[in-house]
């Protein structure tokens, strides 16, 4: 029987970063005003060696996906769109975003995300980040991934981690 041996492989640099405004709202009626951080992304993927190239996965490739990921929502306003209290209707040019019922914002739509999450919390953002890197490593042909962890910081020592385990093909 062979022993069960996995790697994991790390990305953290300087320019996988958002500058993006949100606001988010809690339990109750209390819900933020619109500010902004410079939120900061960190990546590990775990799995077996390819036996062809002798890593998990390609790091250039990597940080290539994690930089498109963190560019689209890059000096952007991130708005949920499955918010059961925050409603975001696309009027032409326009966005308008309600609390509550009530109008808010009214926003340029250029200058939105519109994010399939239901708060814009960190929580969300790391879990959203790492689906949509999951999707990347299975169009690139990664085989042999058992793990994803994401993790999304928005301000500093301030951050939430999001861990997939990930069904590896028999
Ligand atoms: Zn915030």
């Amino acid at each position: 029987m062979q022993d069960r041996a996995e790697f994991r492989v790390s990305v953290e640099k300087d320019y996988l970063v958002f500058a993006s405004a949100h606001f988010i709202t809690f339990a109750g009626h209390r819900c933020e005003a619109l500010h902004g951080h410079n939120y900061r992304a960190r990546v590990t993927v775990e799995g077996a060696l390819n036996q062809e190239s002798w890593f998990v996965f390609d790091f250039v490739e990597l940080k290539k996906i994690m930089r498109r990921l963190c560019d689209e929502i890059d000096h952007l306003v991130l708005l949920p769109l499955e918010s059961p209290r925050i409603q975001v209707v696309e009027d032409g040019e326009r966005v308008n975003v309600s609390v509550d019922g009530k109008l808010r914002y009214v926003f340029p739509r250029r200058d939105c995300a519109l994010l399939p999450i239901p708060n814009t919390t960190v929580e969300m953002l790391a879990r959203m980040l790492a689906s949509r890197l999951q999707r990347e490593l299975y169009t690139q042909g990664a085989r042999g991934l058992t793990a994803i962890e994401m993790e999304v910081e928005e301000n500093f020592g301030q951050s939430a981690v999001y861990r997939v385990t990930l069904n590896v093909p028999s």
